[in-house]
């Protein structure tokens, strides 16, 4: 098969292929404790169930617009504009299968082969993966465990250059659960306006947050028009299979994104969309009782982790991700998520899915009961005590 070279610059989410090895262990009767796949455990709330079953029988069954319904788009932009004070109207929202698509759309309109791109490293590795497959340039913005995870503004300043087109934030983070500080963010704001780039905020974990209020750069001033906000229903409401998510931006590049849309999907299923404006606008008690429950879940797994020797682990902050330091281990991060799967049954993933600077950490999902967690920590710290000995 002769393929486009740019195929050999496309990356890929290794958590999909732990998931397939974890599964090929269970098939041989294995009790694997799956830590490595970012979704919420729980079930998407009944409201929202109901909504698109509702919206079935009315016959929400055909082509809608290609940037969305306007009534959700409507729901987004006043709910966004309200509680999260970014200046916008319904024709700034695009709603996507998911949030995911918004990374390429945007990149697909903004760069140019040889543009340079900031990128927080470790992170979710699709941004890497769609910089280099349109030609441009990865500029990695290390993220480290003493600085709690946050950007060094003096490595930042130091890494702008003429071709920097467009910087990627996401906060709170995957994979390491830290939250960008205010202080850094009015400091980015100002660089993106001084030396004219984009911003795409990744914002999916906004609403997963243990403490504080979510501050999106967007509604700092100036921003919104040089901000382009990712948000979805993933993650806040588990409906990771719905695949449900949308991008609020400057007027016009949402019309060049609607027509990648048009181009790619079409557009987003119609009865997803109309369950997205009940989970919107419906009850929030059950998002509320899974943050609280993940929080529970965050306390137990880092103070698990801290008294498992050679283990030192940050307290996450949003998300629900932890990134331990095992350097003290002995173990390179690719080996320990090899031998915790195959010795200790317990999956993750290497830091360095995330990035060369993932390097001395591994990422566990808390996506996953009390008693899994306990499991899991108990494996992983025999396991550890017979293999360093
Ligand atoms: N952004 C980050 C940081 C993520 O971790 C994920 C999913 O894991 C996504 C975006 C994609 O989410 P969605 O399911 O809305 O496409």
């Amino acid at each position: 098969m002769r393929l486009a070279a740019s195929m050999s610059r496309l990356g890929t989410e290794s958590a999909f292929e732990v998931l397939a090895r974890a599964r090929a262990l269970e098939a041989q009767g294995r009790k694997i404790v799956h830590l490595e796949i970012g979704e919420p455990d729980f079930d998407t709330p009944a409201n929202i169930r109901d909504a698109a079953v509702k919206a079935l029988a009315e016959g929400w069954t055909h082509y809608v617009p290609s940037p969305g319904l306007p009534e959700l788009r409507r729901v987004i932009a006043d709910i966004w504009g309200r509680e999260r004070g970014i200046p916008c109207d319904w024709e700034n929202v695009i709603v996507t299968p998911g949030g995911k698509p918004i990374m390429f759309y945007t990149m697909l309109a903004l760069l140019e082969p040889g543009d340079e791109v900031l990128l927080p490293n470790p992170a979710y590795p699709i941004y890497e993966s769609v910089v280099n497959f349109l030609g441009a340039r990865p500029v990695a913005l290390p993220l480290l465990d003493r600085n709690d995870f946050d950007l060094d503004l003096k490595d930042l300043q130091s890494k702008i250059t003429s071709r920097t087109r467009l910087m990627i934030l996401n906060s709170p983070q995957n994979p390491t659960g830290g939250v960008l500080s205010l202080e850094n963010l009015e400091a980015i704001a100002a660089l993106a306006r001084k030396h004219d780039f984009m911003v795409l905020a990744d914002e999916i974990y906004g609403r997963i947050l243990y403490e504080g209020r979510h501050v999106s750069i967007a509604s700092l001033p100036g921003m919104a028009e040089r901000t382009i906000v990712l948000d979805g229903f993933s993650k806040t409401y588990a409906m990771t299979g719905w695949r449900l998510g949308f991008g609020i931006m400057d007027k016009e590049l949402a019309q060049h994104v609607g027509r990648l849309q048009t181009n790619v999907v079409s557009c987003t299923a119609a009865f997803t969309q109309r369950a997205g404006i009940e989970a919107l606008t419906g009850p929030q008690d059950g998002p509320k009782a899974m943050v609280e429950e993940f929080r529970r879940r965050r306390d137990v797994i880092v103070d698990g982790l801290n008294a498992i020797p050679g283990i030192s682990c940050v307290r996450p902050r949003g998300a629900f991700y932890v990134f331990p330091n095992i350097t003290k281990t002995g173990f390179t991060s690719r080996e320990l998520e090899r031998r915790l799967m195959d010795e200790a049954g317990v999956a993750c993933l290497t830091g360095t899915a995330f990035g060369e600077y993932g390097e001395g950490h591994v990422r566990f999902s808390y996506a996953n009961s009390l008693a899994n967690l306990q499991l899991a920590l108990e494996s992983i710290r025999s396991f550890l005590a017979k293999a360093t000995k």
